[in-house]
């Protein structure tokens, strides 16, 4: 069996290592040649939108999926044209523009923070008078890791963000004072089999995620079945075929779905040791049409992002019931060089082993 990725990140790179453990051979394609997924599988360097190399890359294969939010969706619609590409090219064009998405939700009956487009300045302003203060700019498209967006305070603050987000199609959207964030990782099968993990408590900073926390504490069996019904709603809407994840914003009045992706995600790393099958295994089943795997979950676990600098490794690997996962990336600022999940039997182990290790990080 051959599957090929476009898309050839750290994600990938989980990706191709779950794909051994299946039998399935992994083919990527992106145009960057120290991709990190190249160093587990074969890996074509090409822009996404090179038509001779997209046939090359279809070639022998059995199933394309994706793993980047922000490949050009012509180049997928030109894979589909010639094999089956799950999840649809309708879940990516969805999920690339923020304006699609919140009408989706919307469409649902999946709250969401409430917001209105604005193509120009003045239409910010408009809308800024619509959503109220304190708000969000954000590009409707190619923002991640908090990239593109802009929190305004006050009025003032409007022209200051417009900078920010290049004067790109935008959404001004309610800043939502919430509680904790939350994500719930959901698959499902061709044959229209879902499942769900447990939700898990992220942490960002500089709008990048730094910690996640599974299961999430606290969290009530009404709210968990509340998110998988609303998982339940887009995975069935869309035919959805292999892993969506959803983000949530926790409030007083319930869960607010901030985003989704359309492919195995970062708060769902965890799922390598934490889960019977993990994130990229049950992505890889859906996708050539397998029965999914168990998601029970053993214990607690909390997932730390190495950023921007090289960790010692040698130290990390010496605290008890750490994973290390270094994904080969040369450092930069602001870059997701790897990450460390603690597997523990409780949440009082994961905070013990996790200060370990944040304090290796450190450096200190
Ligand atoms: P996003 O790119 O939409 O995931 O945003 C990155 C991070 O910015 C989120 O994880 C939140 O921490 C924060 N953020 C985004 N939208 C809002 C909002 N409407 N209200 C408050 N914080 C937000």
């Amino acid at each position: 069996m051959r599957v090929g990725v476009l898309g050839a990140g750290q994600l990938g790179q989980m990706l191709a290592v779950a794909g051994r453990r299946l039998g399935i051979e992994l083919r990527f394609l992106a145009p960057d040649p120290l991709s990190p997924a190249g160093m587990r599988a074969e890996l074509i360097v090409a822009e996404y939108e090179n038509e001779a190399a997209l046939a090359h890359f279809v070639d022998g294969l059995d199933f394309a999926t994706y793993e980047f939010e922000s490949i050009p969706a012509s180049a997928l619609r030109s894979v589909a044209e010639r094999i089956v590409v799950r999840p649809s090219v309708r879940a990516l064009e969805i999920a690339q523009d923020r304006a699609n998405e919140k009408e989706c939700f919307e469409r649902l009956g999946i709250p969401t923070p409430r917001s209105v487009v604005a193509d120009s300045l003045r239409e910010a302003r408009a809308g800024l008078e619509m959503v109220g203060l304190p708000a969000m700019l954000k590009t409707r498209r190619l923002g991640y890791d908090g990239k593109g967006q802009s929190v305004i305070r006050q009025n003032s603050d409007l022209e200051r963000g417009w900078v920010t987000v290049a004067g790109a199609p935008s959404l001004v959207e309610a800043f939502i004072p919430f509680t904790r964030e939350l994500s719930i990782i959901a698959v499902r099968s061709a044959d229209g089999e879902v499942a769900f993990y447990p939700l898990v408590e992220n942490h960002h900073s500089e709008g990048i995620l730094r910690f996640s926390l599974a299961p999430a504490p606290g969290v009530a069996p009404s709210v968990q079945s509340r998110a998988e019904d609303f998982a339940k709603r887009l995975l069935d809407d869309l035919e959805y075929v292999g892993v969506l994840a959803i983000e949530f914003f926790e409030t007083p009045d319930g869960l607010l779905a901030n985003e989704m992706a359309p492919r195995v995600h970062n708060t769902g790393h965890w799922t390598i040791e934490g889960a019977d099958t993990s994130q990229f295994e049950n992505h890889l089943r859906a996708v050539t049409g397998m029965h999914l795997g168990s998601t029970e979950v053993h214990g607690v676990c909390g997932m730390v992002n190495v950023i921007g600098q090289e960790p010692d490794v040698g130290r990390l690997r010496e605290i008890p019931d750490v994973h290390v996962h270094m994904y080969g990336k040369t450092p930069a600022p602001r870059r997701k060089l790897g990450h460390i999940t603690v597997v523990a039997a409780d949440l009082e182990g994961v905070r013990n082993a996790v200060a370990k290790v944040r304090a290796v990080l450190a450096r200190k």
